[in-house]
Order: C-alpha cells, then sequence, then structure tokens
C-alpha cells in the first residue's frame, strides 16, 4: 500500500526545522500524498512560533497542488495531569492537535506518572495523536497507553526521527517494538509519523520500517494508508477552514 498521508511535520515556523510551508507542500505532491500535517511546536519550545502564527492559519489555503492540509500544532505535556502548553480556547485554531513530552518542558518521574500524564492528554478529546511515545525521554507503561487509545481515540505514533542513529535515542528501538507488538496483539492501529523538520523527509520511514518488518506489522493496522480510517478513529474529518483554496 501506498501512504496517503503524514500528519506530524514541520515548517521554519518551528524556529528549528528548514524548509517553508510551500516546500513542503511541494515535496508531499511530488511524493503523491493526499493528506499533509503541519504540527509547529506549541509555545514551551520557546523558538517556536508562538500564537501569533496560529491565529493567522486562516490565510493559508488547506488544499493546494492536490494536497488536502491540516493546519495544526504539536503541544507540549507539560505535568503529570497530562496538561499542554496552549490554553482551550485556542483549540478552535487548529485543524489537528498532536502531543507529546518533549525533555525541555517535562520532568520525567515515576513510570506511573509518566503514564498519567500521556493518559491525560489522550483523554484531551482535541489531541488525535501522542507523538513519539516511545523515543525513552520518559519511562511509560506501553501496554497501559495502548489500551487507552481506543476509548480515548488518540493514535499512538511510531515516530522515523526519533530512531535516527545519530540521536543515540537507546530506548527507541526497544520501545516501538515492544509498541508494535502491543498494537498486533490488542488489534490497536498506529500512525507513522516522519516528524519532518526539511522537506526532504516528509512521509519517510527508513528506521521504522525494519522494527515493522521484524513485528510482522499488519499493514491494514497503518493508519496512514488511508484518511478514512484515520478519521474514523480519530473522529477527525479534513475540512477546508482557510478563506479558501487555490
Ligand atoms: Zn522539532
Ligand atoms: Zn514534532
Amino acid at each position: 500500500m501506498i501512504p496517503v498521508l503524514d500528519l506530524h511535520t514541520h515548517t521554519i515556523a518551528s524556529g528549528h526545522a528548514f524548509s517553508t510551508l510551500q516546500e513542503m507542500v511541494a515535496a508531499a505532491a511530488e511524493k503523491g500524498l493526499q493528506y499533509l500535517g503541519i504540527t509547529e511546536h506549541g509555545p514551551a519550545v520557546e523558538e517556536s512560533c508562538g500564537m501569533i502564527l496560529f491565529r493567522n492559519y486562516r490565510v493559508v489555503p488547506r488544499m493546494i497542488d492536490g494536497v488536502r492540509l491540516l493546519m495544526g500544532v504539536e503541544m507540549n505535556i507539560l505535568d503529570y495531569e497530562g496538561s499542554l502548553d496552549v490554553e482551550e480556547r485556542y483549540y478552535g485554531l487548529f485543524d489537528h492537535v498532536i502531543a507529546g513530552i518533549h525533555g525541555r518542558s517535562f520532568r520525567p518521574g515515576t513510570m506511573l506518572q509518566n503514564t498519567d500524564a500521556i493518559i491525560g492528554a489522550m483523554n484531551n478529546s482535541r489531541v488525535n495523536i501522542i507523538s513519539h511515545p516511545c523515543d525513552g525521554t520518559a519511562d511509560v507503561d506501553l501496554e497501559a497507553l495502548v489500551r487507552e487509545s481506543v476509548s480515548s481515540r488518540t493514535l499512538l505514533e511510531v515516530n522515523n526521527s526519533s530512531l535516527h542513529p545519530a540521536r543515540h535515542r537507546t530506548k527507541a528501538g526497544p520501545n516501538n517494538m515492544e509498541l508494535l507488538r502491543l498494537c498486533r496483539k490488542y488489534d490497536v492501529p498506529v500512525i507513522l509519523g516522519s516528524d519532518a523538520h526539511i522537506s526532504y523527509d516528509i512521509a519517510l520511514y527508513p528506521y521504522l520500517i525494519p522494527l515493522l518488518d521484524e513485528v510482522g506489522f499488519p499493514e491494514e493496522l497503518i493508519v496512514n494508508n488511508s484518511f478514512s480510517a484515520f478519521e474514523r478513529f480519530t473522529g477527525v474529518k479534513w475540512s477546508d477552514n482557510s478563506y479558501g483554496e487555490i
């Protein structure tokens, strides 16, 4: 199957990524993607854009060169209750929300505390995806997250970027393998995320494909192959939330 979506990517607006929105869309179109999620970092990543850019998402056409855009945010999980770094009154600005633990804005606690933090975010109805739960920043009970995934309608991400060998995240490989095994066992879908910080990396998953192969992970549990599978699981519908199309 050919992937039709990549819903975790960053542009220069995130402050440490390299491509413009136009470059990201052009690369997505060239790769034949039908859906591209732009998820700039939330304000706890201090070099990121801040709310003023999110408030201006309406100027972005949601359909460019045959690619449907979801203008979103990667919020930061801040504490063991799963509080996020964007106030609820702003949630209407986003087509799509992902949330994750980042080392700069989360103090890892016990496995139970870290797991509660993620489950708290999963139970926020606007959060569609937990980004890189397996990257090893905080130890978590993956079985508890997989069980929560279906009831909270929140996908767990298998993140290509955290598996990059140069990042030396030694726990990311084994943790992602465990996640895949648990999802296969409980018949729970996952989403692959490129976490691209440059246009060349969109929809590329070179470091996680060997893990999928080793686990024998079923293609039908990978939502990247079908936007309707993503819609059904999360309840998110694509719609044109801009001033119009180009
Ligand atoms: Zn980043
Ligand atoms: Zn990201």
